[in-house]
Parts: C-alpha cells; sequence; structure tokens
C-alpha cells in the first residue's frame, strides 16, 4: 500500500445499502498508468500530503490495477431525463465508488474513479474516458472550487498505454474525483419509477441522516430535505449564472443531491457576453444553454419531487418547489451586485446591471476581463472601453455607473478591492485548456500544473501570468467540444 494512503480510514456505508442500491465491480487495469496531474488543495481535504510521495504506486491505484485495504469498489445504479425523456436504467456505466474515506475531522469523502473500466451500467459505452476529457474535468472542478461555486473535486487524473477509441484512438485515461456525496437526482427516480418504494424511503432516509441531519428536526423531515436540497440547486445555478459558467448537460442524472456542479462534461465559460451561449455542440436545440439554466435546474426539482411523491404529500413537495424562485433571485442579485461593486441596495440598480449586460451581449464584450477592469474605472477607463466594440455606446450608462457608485460614498479603493475580490482576474477559458490538453497528449503534463496553479488563485493577479488572463485568439471560437468523453 502506497504509504501516503496508509493512514485513510474507509467506512463504507454506500456499500452496506441492499443489493438494489450496486453492483459490487472491481476497476479494470489501464496499461502503464502515470500522474498527470494532482491538486493538492484536493488532497487536503483527505489529509493527504500536498505532493504525492509515492507516484508510482499512486499512479496505480489510479490506472485500476490495486484497490486499497478498506475500499469495496462498485458501481451505483440510478435513471434519469436525458434532454427531457426518461432513461429508465443509467447508472455507473465508466465510473466506480471505490470507498468512503473518513477524515480526521470526522469529514466523509468518496473516492470516485471515473474511467475505470465496464460495469453492468456502460450500456454500448467501453468503461473509459480519454485524456482530454479527464483534464477538463480536472481543471474545471479545481476552478470552480476555487471561485466558491460548490462542486465535486479532483484529487488526480492518470494518463496511460490503453488506447481508447472515439472519433479516433485516443489515450485512455482516469480521473480520481472526491464528493461528500455521488447521490444524483436519477437514484431518487430510478427507484421510484420501478415501483421500489422501500428502497426509495430507503435512500431518502440515508441521505437524510448523512447529509441533511438538520432536516430531522422538522415536522416532516423529508419535506425539509427536499426543500433544501431545491434552495441548494436555486443557489448553484445563481453562482453559475453570476459567474458565466455553463454546464453543457443538466439532465437529472447529473443534478447532485447536494446542490454541487457534477459530471462535467461539455462545459464553458462564457468569454464575450452571450445569453444564448451553448456549448455542447451536440445539443442543437440549446436545451441546456446558458440563458436556460436556471429553469433547466427547476424543471430537474420538478422531476426529483415526481419521484418523492410516493414518500411526501403533495403541498409538502410544491412548498419546497416554490422556494426556488426566491433563493435563485436572492443569490443572482446578490452576488451581481458584489460584481458591479454596490454597497447599498437601491431603486434601479436591477435596470443598471440588466442594462451592462445587454450592452455586453450587444458588443461582445469579454464578460470577466470587463467585470475585472470596471473595479478600476476611476483609474484606468482605457483599459475597460479597450474591451468594447462601441466605446462611446457605454458614455450614458457609465455615467448613471459613477452616479450610482457616488451615493455608495464608499472610497474607491476599498470597492475597487471589493470587486476585484469577487471577479476573477483568470478563469478557465476553452483555448487555455485546450492548450494544456495538447500538450499532455504530446507526454507535456507540465502546462496542467501551470493552468491549475493559476486558477487556484484567480482572483490575485500573479507575476508572469499574463498569458492567462489574456482575450481568447480568435481560433478559441472555432474550438469545438464534443459531447464524445
Ligand atoms: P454522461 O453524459 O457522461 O453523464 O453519461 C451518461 C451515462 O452514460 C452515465 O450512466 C455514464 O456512466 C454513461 N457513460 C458515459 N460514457 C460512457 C462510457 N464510455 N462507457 C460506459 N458508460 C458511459
Ligand atoms: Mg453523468
Amino acid at each position: 500500500m502506497p504509504a501516503a494512503f496508509s493512514g485513510l480510514r474507509f467506512d463504507n456505508s454506500y456499500a452496506r445499502l441492499p443489493d438494489v442500491f450496486y453492483t459490487a465491480v472491481a476497476p479494470q487495469a489501464l496499461a502503464r498508468p502515470r500522474l498527470a496531474a494532482y491538486s493538492g488543495a484536493a488532497a487536503g481535504l483527505l489529509e493527504l500530503p500536498f505532493a504525492p510521495s509515492e507516484g508510482m504506486d499512486f499512479a496505480r491505484l489510479l490506472g485500476g490495477e490495486s484497490v486499497l485495504e478498506g475500499m469495496q469498489p462498485l458501481a451505483m445504479v440510478y435513471a434519469g431525463h436525458q434532454f427531457g425523456s426518461y432513461n429508465p436504467r443509467l447508472g455507473d456505466g465508466r465510473g466506480l465508488l471505490l470507498g468512503e474515506v473518513v477524515n480526521g475531522r470526522g469529514e466523509r469523502w468518496d473516492l470516485h474513479l471515473k474511467g475505470a473500466g465496464l460495469t453492468p451500467y456502460s450500456r454500448h459505452g467501453d468503461g473509459r474516458a480519454v485524456l482530454r476529457s479527464c483534464i477538463r474535468e480536472f481543471l474545471a472542478s479545481e476552478a470552480l472550487a476555487a471561485l466558491g461555486i460548490p462542486t465535486t473535486r479532483a484529487l488526480a487524473v492518470a494518463v496511460s498505454d490503453t488506447p481508447v477509441y472515439r472519433e479516433t484512438a485516443e489515450p485512455g485515461a482516469t480521473l480520481l474525483r472526491l464528493a461528500q456525496s455521488h447521490v444524483r437526482f436519477g437514484h431518487f427516480e430510478y427507484f421510484a419509477h420501478t415501483g421500489q418504494v422501500d428502497a426509495l424511503r430507503r435512500l431518502a432516509d440515508y441521505v437524510v441522516d448523512r447529509h441533511y441531519p438538520e432536516a430531522r428536526e422538522a415536522d416532516v423531515p423529508l419535506g425539509a430535505f427536499f426543500a433544501e436540497v431545491v434552495r441548494r440547486t436555486a443557489c448553484l445555478v445563481a453562482r453559475w449564472q453570476a459567474e458565466g459558467f455553463t454546464h453543457g448537460v443538466m439532465n437529472t442524472d447529473n443534478m447532485s443531491i447536494l446542490g454541487e456542479t457534477l459530471d462535467y462534461g461539455p462545459y464553458g465559460f462564457l468569454d464575450s457576453y452571450e445569453a444564448g451561449y451553448v456549448p455542447n455542440h451536440s445539443d442543437t436545440s440549446g436545451r441546456y444553454a446558458f440563458d436556460q439554466q436556471p429553469s433547466i435546474a427547476l424543471w430537474n426539482c420538478w422531476c426529483l419531487a415526481r419521484a418523492l411523491r410516493p414518500l411526501l404529500d403533495k403541498a409538502e413537495l410544491e412548498s419546497g418547489l416554490a422556494g426556488f424562485e426566491p433563493e435563485f433571485v436572492a443569490e443572482y442579485s446578490a452576488r451581481l451586485r458584489r460584481k458591479f461593486g454596490l454597497a447599498r441596495e437601491e431603486e434601479g440598480d436591477r435596470e443598471l446591471i440588466l442594462d451592462a449586460l445587454a450592452l455586453l451581449e450587444n458588443q461582445t464584450v469579454d464578460y470577466s476581463l470587463f467585470m475585472r477592469r470596471l473595479a478600476r474605472v476611476d483609474e484606468d477607463i482605457n483599459a475597460l472601453l479597450a474591451l468594447c466594440a462601441e466605446p462611446q455606446g457605454w458614455h450614458s450608462w457609465l455615467a448613471r455607473y459613477r452616479e450610482r457608485l457616488a451615493r455608495d460614498g464608499r472610497e474607491a479603493q476599498a470597492r475597487r478591492a471589493d470587486m476585484e475580490a469577487v471577479n476573477p482576474a483568470y478563469i478557465l477559458r476553452k483555448h487555455l485548456a485546450q492548450e494544456a490538453i495538447a500538450a499532455a497528449e504530446q507526454g507535456d503534463y507540465s502546462g496542467i500544473a501551470r493552468l491549475h496553479a493559476v486558477l487556484r488563485n484567480p482572483y490575485v493577479e500573479q507575476a508572469g501570468a499574463e498569458h492567462y488572463s489574456a482575450l481568447p485568439p480568435a481560433w478559441s471560437r472555432e474550438l469545438c467540444i464534443s459531447c464524445s468523453s
């Protein structure tokens, strides 16, 4: 056993659930696995060393060659609504829950190995993941965490000599993911739609006991649990909207019961502000476009409500669902107000912000750079206007904005510091991920580490990192993020 792991304590609560919840499956080894990426920040959650001290043994674990004592690898069964249609049987088709670590602080972390081989739920798939998609998930998980957006975490990526066939042969890889739970909305749908009400109740009790213990104090604990899931989901999507993140595939099997970002596929951050942005080229109807995410999230909560119907009164479920909109509006407006540096609340703030977003969209202005430079509106208006195709179109908005800031009566320096603390200098742009992927596919993993380091500290300008805060090159617009991963 690798020395770094010898202290890990496993307590596999999911494996103790009845057989209908999962199938025990061992990982299938990949050829010559090597470590391609490692997150010291994620390692800290498990109380592992910041850098892996036993590189090769760790790679063997990631490559599915061995499991640690105490692990009980299993594939979970679930279902889900995919692009609006119900799929009665999905499940972990290429990922395994290896085990649950309990750290020294008593926190539980699932270790989930993505790309670990075939399972009974693989359907027509090969059970594998390619390097580019593992790198994209690794970078995004760690970038969103640094932006304060709830997300699963990524401990490490391994690359191998096993070829995986997508449009062409690509290097097979794995990603070791951490989350406090891998239960999805789709788990509840599976048991509800198959009429397994006892298992449904068991699942709900399991999730409440493990993750929502405070709901036990309520008159209707399951009602309180559902309302809290809805609230967290609304809050999550509000943060995505404020930071310009598009998930890409908001199927109910990709919705975490903890309200975290889960299952990174063809996601994307906005470069220029575009409400209808669709990162997934297979999503031809734009179902999962950037501006559709709030209503899709609510629709997904409604699917969860339907699955909970055998356990809860309609009134309870309706009252839970009713919590979505107020939570979304409150969180989204609070986030945007901070990003725009508005301290007191005033009538007209909403219009001021919406007018700015409309101008950004009309002039295809880079969203995150604009917001970052807006913090220095008093010092360097030229840097801000240089981003805009028609600077004169901004004059009247800027005049309103300055008057509005003046009414807050705050020191410019204090406002600027506040704004820079919530408007990142660095985001995970498509072309930055692509550069790191292209180098990694040639065996050079240093680009991943460098980009990861920049993204872990997104609010502080870092010496020598200008490349990462620049406008995207023209070729970035042509980048096609395929669904195949
Ligand atoms: P996703 O769209 O990646 O969230 O995947 C949807 C479903 O397909 C999940 O049940 C996955 O486990 C399964 N899946 C995706 N890719 C593969 C693959 N290469 N092999 C087996 N199952 C897969
Ligand atoms: Mg998925």
